[in-house]
């Protein structure tokens, strides 16, 4: 376009901006195969172009190895889709998928800068340098430049961009006084509207990996304090708590879920920043009926969020002829040490539920690839329920839907709330 190399729908559209605004956009266009050409020029109008990808020459791919990678611990047998380490800072703009820019090439950061890709999601891990090398274990031959691994140097050059940072908690590697020293850091910096605080995330297939633990009580409830202790000190001085403990903090710490306003919009929920809250936020219906038909209904979560949901769902049980029950599935795709509901799969459902047990089985949409009724091990919800000879379907979105859906009977199509996560990135760039 106007001759330059389109790379991906943000320079389409800066073309067709920029063409606007000299009069007319000039588009050529070249069929790979038969060699036809075909180039015509658009003024105001919407050319009527699709595309099947927002990125056209193949998402950006991380130059690290770190400890804690999820896709190092995943099984085989996934969809490829799912291998994927992508680290593209287009996808942080478009989606808000979390990058690293050890990536970044000095073009890559230019055009950052001068097309305002802004807002940009960035995992910081630590503000210390040494420990984030050591934490990341970058390739040195696939990092472009030694500016694209000094995060100080990256997050201070990017200073007109707005950062919603990470950071993945590792117990005793970069938490602790590193924690205190990280927020320090990233709170001097006015271009850093928040941050999130993980806890690493790991599965049974750690084998070969660096031996790594997940948090318990003692070391999340720090975790925790040190949090909000920060977070008393900028909602003095800034107004905002600006730094965020995920849900699994508190439920690890056995510490209370914070009140929807502790969120301030949430911002950070792809995150697991809030995610409970937000789904409990809807409440159950005011009035419960007295009685319903005879049915039992069973719930299938993670092990984490299940005696979560568990107490929420509690005054279903005053419904006569209702009875519900919420079960932990174990992971065993993963291994045990994953509790998150989002990463059972269908294999984990059918050894968690016995056929015929219930009249209606009721899953988190989480567990589903976006927008489809396929799982992580591509079983759908349809053989679900032809191997369980009972209907299953997905239960709602937030507690209201579930709700409705365990007393109506009904079903509905429900996609996850959280929009589009780096996964359904892939799925939709059809990265297979
Ligand atoms: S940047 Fe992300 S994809 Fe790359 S190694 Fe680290 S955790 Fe894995």
């Amino acid at each position: 376009m106007n001759d330059v190399h389109i790379p991906d729908i943000l320079a389409y559209r800066r073309e067709l901006q920029l063409g606007a605004e000299r009069g007319s956009a000039e588009l050529a266009l070249h069929h790979p195969s038969s060699g036809a050409e075909l180039s015509f020029s658009v003024r105001w109008e919407e050319p009527g172009l699709e595309f099947e990808d927002v990125i056209f020459d193949g998402i950006r791919l991380c130059a690290n190895h770190c400890d804690f990678c999820y896709i190092h611990q995943m099984p085989k047998g996934m969809r490829k889709s799912l291998y994927i380490m992508d680290d593209d800072f287009r996808t942080s703009f478009l989606y808000g998928s979390f990058v690293t820019l050890t990536n970044l090439t000095e073009e890559d950061v230019e055009r950052i800068l001068d097309e305002k890709l802004s807002p940009l999601y960035v995992s910081v891990h630590t503000a210390d340098e040494d420990k984030r090398a050591e934490l990341m274990n970058w390739w040195p031959n696939k990092v472009p430049s030694e500016g694209a691994v000094k995060i100080r140097a990256m997050i201070e050059r990017l200073a007109s961009i707005d950062l919603f940072t990470q950071m993945v908690l590792l117990p005793g590697r970069n938490d602790g006084d590193d924690l205190d020293d990280t927020l320090e850091y990233l709170a001097s910096r006015p271009n850093v509207l928040a941050v999130a605080c993980v806890p690493v995330g790991l599965t049974g297939n750690r084998g070969h990996l660096t031996a790594l633990e997940p948090y318990n009580r003692e070391e999340a409830a720090d975790v925790l304090s040190r949090v909000h202790r920060f977070q008393e000190r900028m909602l003095a001085e800034r107004g905002t708590r600006f730094v965020f403990a995920s849900d699994e903090f508190y439920i690890r710490a056995g510490w209370p879920l914070p009140e929807e306003e502790y969120y301030e919009g949430y911002a950070m929920l792809e995150n697991g920043v809030g995610m409970v809250r937000d789904f409990l936020s809807a409440g159950l219906p005011a009035e419960l009926p007295p009685s319903l038909e005879r049915r039992r209904v069973l719930i299938g979560t993670g092990k984490l969020f299940a005696p979560v949901l568990a107490e929420a769902l509690a005054p279903l049980a005053a419904v006569e002829g209702l009875e519900i029950e919420v079960r932990a599935l174990t992971n065993r795709t993963f291994g045990e040490v994953t509790t998150v509901a989002g990463l059972l799969a269908g294999r984990d459902v059918l050894a968690g539920v016995e056929a015929g047990e219930a009249d209606l089985l009721l899953l988190s949409p989480n567990m589903f690839k976006y927008g489809t009724e396929s799982m992580l091990d591509d079983r759908t919800r349809s053989e679900l329920q032809d191997e369980l000879g009972m209907r299953v379907a997905v239960g709602g979105t937030n507690l209201a839907e579930l709700a409705s859906t365990i007393l109506s009977g009904e079903v509905r199509d429900h996609l996850p709330s959280i929009g589009f996560s780096t996964h359904a990135i892939k799925e939709a760039a059809k990265q297979h």
